[in-house]
């Protein structure tokens, strides 16, 4: 197996929820020197239990699943089917998981895969997918068999994380026998189309609380020291490192470019520690990393990471290119 590239461990973990333990009370120039340790755990050591429990009792509710995305899937009802294919068991009520899917569902065609808040906090993936269904599928009528699960990590949206409550990042754990319910839950919904499926957007954000919270938080569970990166300004996609495909990803960032800005390479030329390869695009070696964008055969896959911490770009720009993203690459992959 080939070792991740340099930085590979980074990029997806690089989104970011409220820095509600972050080191806010030191200032810029002490943090790039000297960062405070993480309030949880003791340095170098790995996370037990303990340490998993004191931080899940840190994180509170911030939003509503129910209220933000049941009641929008329960509006798309009576357009698409909607399928339960899981929940999570910590609160099962509470968090049932949903994908919805071509009325129209037609076998010999090709399926098309959108997945959002995978990472919970990564608001405009998870409003992206949804509007999405409800402003644009219908263009792809007849055409596409759809499945859109439109937030794959519902505990992770209310308290605004890219954990689930056990402290692990579901976008780690695609895998057979995955330690993530989210993850394994998501598997088992793709696994009777995975080998017919042509295109598969996964939807994601590169947020400011990557650097401040979620990358200190990671490196302190698992006992390893963290190394402050840069967040890029802007969107950026993940192709896979072991099946490219440049001119799809070129077409999805020339159409997101008509909504948002594209982030430039840093000084290195690279986008958080992997080198730019073209315009707004990075590798990774998606299966190897249990990447939620490698469940699925398609030969069209890629992960958007929007920046919706600049100054340049709104919320509602940032759910616009997530929208633009699917579009463009259900557009490029039913025509190539
Ligand atoms: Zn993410």
């Amino acid at each position: 197996m080939a070792a991740p590239p340099a930085g590979v461990a980074r990029v997806l973990e690089n989104c970011r929820p409220v820095g509600m333990l972050s080191l806010r009370l030191r200032n810029a120039s002490d943090m790039m020197t000297n960062p405070a340790p993480y309030p949880i755990g003791m340095p170098g050591k790995p996370w037990g239990e303990a340490e998993i429990e004191t931080w899940l009792s840190r994180q509170t509710v911030k939003r509503s699943y129910k209220a933000d995305v049941l009641r929008v899937i329960e509006s798309l009802s009576s357009r698409y089917n909607v399928v339960q294919y899981g929940h999570l068991d910590h609160e099962p009520v509470k968090y049932p998981l949903f994908a919805l899917k071509s009325r129209d569902w037609r076998d010999p065609l090709p399926c098309a895969l959108v997945t959002g808040g995978v990472h919970g906090y990564e608001t405009s993936g998870v409003r992206g997918a949804l509007r999405f269904l409800d402003r644009h599928a219908s263009a792809y009528a007849g055409r596409v068999n759809l499945v859109v699960a439109p937030c794959v990590s519902p505990w992770a949206y209310e308290v605004i994380h890219r954990w689930n409550p056990y402290a692990i990042d579901p976008n780690r754990s695609f895998r057979d026998d995955s330690p993530a319910q989210e993850s394994a839950a998501l598997l088992r919904l793709v696994a009777p189309f995975r080998h017919r499926a042509l295109v598969h957007v996964d939807l994601h954000e590169t947020t400011d609380t990557d650097e401040s919270e979620f990358r200190p938080a990671l490196a302190a569970r698992d006992g390893v020291p963290h190394e402050p990166g840069e967040i890029p300004d802007g969107f950026y996609l993940v192709d896979d490192l072991e099946h490219p495909q440049p001119e799809f990803q070129q077409a999805v960032i020339a159409s997101v470019a008509k909504v948002t800005h594209i982030a430039a390479a840093d000084r290195r030329g690279e986008i958080i520690g992997s080198p730019m390869v073209a315009r707004g695009v990075i590798n990774y070696p998606l299966r190897t990393l249990g990447l939620c964008a490698s469940i699925t055969d398609a030969p069209f896959k890629t992960t958007t990471e929007v920046y919706p911490d600049s100054p340049r770009t709104t919320p509602e720009q940032c759910i616009e290119a997530q929208v633009a993203a699917v579009c463009a690459a259900l557009d490029f992959a039913l025509v190539h």
